[in-house]
């Protein structure tokens, strides 16, 4: 299977050929929850599902691996990328820049899984302008309350950076409510609860790729 990625005359970056199961674009607030269920999901369907892993500038957190979590990059390399039209997105959040290759995703769809993408909502944007075609999934905290909470108490963040994620969490939680944005927006209150609700959204395509093999 050969994908072939073009750019048009506004810039949109478009697929050619693309075919096996449809991508997941995972979103939300810093802190709602999203690795935690992303982590849970590849772990209980071996060999279904394919992690895009991104591009950032940020430095890795205890217990990440470059190549695995992200590429870890420095901003000017990751401009010289997006200048030669190697991203499909990237976008600028919390004082890093983030974005996503096409290498990253052909890499996924190339051995036949669920492409899953865990994107701001910038990305989110981006994407519905490619013609990637993915289920778009918001992951909510039940309250900014909370997700202060757990960003706290996930002890990732230093203060500067914490404040600065709220404040897109803020943004992020209005623009997940406008209509269309999101196939579905799971409230991650109890953990449970929402992975069985993301579960069942997939499960369509947790079974194609499952009698595919
Ligand atoms: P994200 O990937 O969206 O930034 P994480 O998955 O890192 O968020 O979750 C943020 C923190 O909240 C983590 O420490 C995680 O263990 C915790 N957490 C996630 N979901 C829940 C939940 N339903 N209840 C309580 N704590 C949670
Ligand atoms: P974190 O630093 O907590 O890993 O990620 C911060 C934010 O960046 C999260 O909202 C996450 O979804 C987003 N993010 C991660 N990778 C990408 C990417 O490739 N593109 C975009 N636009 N956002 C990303």
């Amino acid at each position: 299977m050969q994908l072939i990625w073009r750019t048009d005359d506004s810039g949109t970056v478009r697929k050619g050929t693309m075919s096996g199961p449809r991508p997941v674009v995972l979103s939300g607030p810093s802190g709602a929850g999203k690795s935690t269920l992303l982590k849970r999901l590849m772990k209980d369907h071996e060999g279904v599902f394919g992690f895009s892993v991104s591009h950032t500038t940020r430095s890795p957190r205890p217990g990440e691996e470059d190549g695995k979590d992200y590429h870890f990059t420095t901003r000017e390399a990751m401009q010289e990328g997006i200048n030669n039209g190697e991203f499909i997105e990237n976008a600028e959040f919390s004082g890093n820049m983030y974005g996503t290759s096409k290498a990253a995703v052909e890499n996924v769809r190339a051995k036949n899984l669920i492409c899953i993408l865990d994107v701001d909502i910038q990305g989110v944007k981006r994407i519905k302008e490619s013609d990637l075609d993915p289920i778009y999934i918001s992951i909510q905290p039940p309250s900014m309350e909370i997700l202060e909470k757990r960003l706290r108490d996930r002890q990732t963040e230093t203060e500067e950076s914490l404040q600065k994620r709220l404040e897109a969490a803020r943004i992020d939680m209005e623009l997940s409510k406008e209509p269309g944005v999101f196939d579905i927006v799971i409230i991650n209150d109890d953990l449970e609860k929402a992975y069985e609700e993301l579960k069942k959204i997939l499960n369509e395509e947790i079974t194609k790729v499952q009698e595919a093999k």
